[in-house]
């Protein structure tokens, strides 16, 4: 590794802070006095809470206590945090009374969480941000959110389905907003924590920092991914996650047309391959229902069965470079969305074919 300066100030030659850097990218990105950088949005929603919420309540929606997968479910990540969940409105409605009286001596701060995997549709209804913001101030409290997957610019420019920016939450009036670096975003596994300096100093101090603080090729690969936010004109090219997102369903079509009967010269008689339109699901924790329009390599069981189609998916998994497919109606589908080097794929079709004969 290359020697840096991760805690060496070069203007004054004294220790420095490792996040000083990192943080005015993410001020500037995102419009807020301050911000750090910690191992996940899992353990940023755990900092800012112990830090500004122990021993005291925080209301919550009932239509926000989500669970994200693996372990993190919002009331077992405050419980352990210190704090006391206040259960606040109903699953389907939440109204500001709601949350005004459950509002009282003992509340620490109000939040919001993004509801990332899953969309209440039909007889809703739920607090803005800014209208929460305006309450929490009116009671002196601070308001905070967790974004889930940060966004930091507008995706509708890019065509793809709306979500508020980082930046409009902190215009909003919103205090503190936690999100992940590698969800959207496109960066490495880390949590961001931004918003006020007076709660970040704060949050910076606890003890818990040390131990959720990322290390510096983390630092050094966010803070590149920061840099090609700053032009978001060309961010479809340079950002990888973007480039895949917003990539024309035509020119997926040309690229499995070429491939597919290079696969089908590949392939067994057992096996007929086609190309078929397909949808990409977006996922990661955003956009819970939206997908995509796309193409796949679509191949079928000439036998009509299910084992060749496994047999195939497995195999194709076990190459040097992995391809995952799945399974859907009697097809396996490869979606070549995110196939950047044909290449790559091409050049191991004879190890697959090899391992269809054995
Ligand atoms: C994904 C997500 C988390 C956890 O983030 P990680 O970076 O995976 O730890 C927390 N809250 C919400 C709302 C999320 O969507």
């Amino acid at each position: 590794m290359l020697p840096n300066n991760l805690e060496f100030d070069l203007e004054t030659g004294q220790r420095g802070n490792r996040d000083n850097h990192i943080e005015s990218l993410i001020c500037e990105l995102t419009g807020s006095e301050a911000a750090t950088v910690v191992n996940n949005n899992a353990a940023a929603v755990v900092l800012a809470l112990s830090t500004l919420a122990k021993g005291r309540e925080v209301p919550v929606s009932r239509g926000e206590l989500v669970e994200i997968g693996g372990s993190f479910r919002v009331p077992e990540v405050m419980e352990s945090s210190g704090c006391t969940l206040v259960e606040v409105g109903a699953t389907n409605r939440t109204h500001l009374k709601d949350y005004r009286s459950a509002v009282s001596a003992q509340t620490a701060l109000l939040m919001k969480v993004h509801t990332s995997n899953y969309r209440l549709e039909g007889f809703t209804q739920s607090v803005d941000e800014k209208t929460l913001a305006e309450l929490a101030h009116e009671h002196k409290l601070p308001c905070m959110v967790d974004l889930g997957s940060g966004c930091l610019i507008d995706f509708a420019d890019l065509g793809l389905p709306g979500e508020p920016k980082a930046s409009d939450y902190i215009a909003n009036g919103i205090d503190l907003i936690t999100f992940s670096g590698d969800k959207l975003l496109g960066g490495p596994q880390c949590g961001i924590i931004a918003g006020k300096k007076s709660l970040l100093d704060r949050i910076c101090k606890n003890p818990l920092k040390r131990a959720l603080r990322v290390d510096s090729m983390i630092l050094a690969a966010l803070s590149e991914v920061l840099k090609l936010y700053r032009h978001p004109e060309t961010l479809t090219q340079t950002l990888p996650t973007l480039r895949q997102l917003t990539r024309p369903a035509s020119d997926i079509e040309e690229q499995a047309v070429r491939l597919c009967s290079e696969l089908a010269n590949h392939l067994p008689q057992a096996y007929r391959s086609a190309t078929a339109p397909c949808y990409s699901q977006i996922g990661s924790g955003a956009l819970p229902v939206e997908t995509i329009p796309s193409f796949a390599i679509a191949i079928e069981s000439a036998e009509d069965r299910d084992s060749d189609l496994r047999r195939l998916a497995t195999e194709l998994r076990k190459l040097p470079r992995p391809v995952i497919g799945r399974i859907h109606d009697g097809r396996l589908l490869l979606d070549l969305r995110c196939l950047d080097c044909e290449s790559l794929f091409l050049e191991q079709l004879p190890l697959l074919e090899n391992a269809l004969a054995c």
